[in-house]
């Protein structure tokens, strides 16, 4: 596969659900990938990549962003209050927000250095007790707090449980996101991301289909 098969089979699953082209964002999940193969991918023009920690990602996207006009980075994963500062100061859109705690702290330190990067709140739509994201009798609590401390919140994520049907957990997420009048949906990786298009994802994680299998 590579980035221009993953390019047009969006484009597929778009058109099949009857959305419109280019709904869907595709973020480049670049994580423990070499540098020539995420160099590769921006040399083919795309500007969207997914990290999943704030250390890995200060190393390689720095130099990557002084090459690169317009690049866009989106954090997909866990982020722990000691790393809220340079994480704002590099990510322009964080995908993991699922504590009060952490939306304050967002709020607080956003504020102070002048940034404030788009927000998802994670759900844990599989109620899996090791994983990260908000319980769902809690969604809307949270939901409202970042409203109230004028964070920009612009929807949801989550990540299914891996040996579940993804498509119940997309399906799930959308409906509380249309219940909290939240437009953006981040859902779908490699294996799912068709199925995810379809349910009305906005934002799609793809990582081994575009670079290949992480070593
Ligand atoms: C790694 C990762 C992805 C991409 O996974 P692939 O299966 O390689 O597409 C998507 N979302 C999150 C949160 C990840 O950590």
């Amino acid at each position: 596969m590579g980035l221009t098969d993953i390019q047009s089979k969006i484009a597929k699953a778009e058109s099949d659900a009857g959305r419109d082209a280019g709904a869907v964002t595709l973020i480049a999940v670049s994580k423990v990938q070499p540098l020539e193969r995420v160099e590769e991918v921006l040399q083919q023009g795309h500007r969207v990549f997914g990290e999943n920690r704030v250390q890995e990602a200060e190393g390689k996207w720095p130099a990557f962003k002084e090459r690169f006009d317009g690049v866009q980075l989106h954090l997909i994963g866990p982020l722990q209050s000691n790393k809220v500062r340079p994480a704002l100061e590099l990510f322009d859109v964080i995908h993991t927000v699922d504590s009060e705690k952490l939306a304050r702290r967002i709020k607080m330190i956003g504020d102070e250095i002048g940034r404030h990067p788009k927000l998802f709140i994670q759900v844990n739509t599989g109620d899996e007790s090791q994983k990260a994201g908000v319980a769902l009798g809690e969604v809307d609590d949270l939901v409202a707090l970042c409203r109230e401390l004028g964070l920009p919140l612009v929807g949801l994520m989550c990540i299914p449980p891996v040996d579940e049907e993804p498509s119940l957990h997309f399906a799930l997420l959308a409906k509380i996101a249309a219940r909290n009048r939240l437009a953006g949906l981040s859902m779908g990786m490699s294996d799912d991301f068709e199925r995810a298009v379809a349910l009305g994802a906005t934002h799609v994680r793809v990582g081994s289909a575009i670079f290949g299998q992480r070593g």
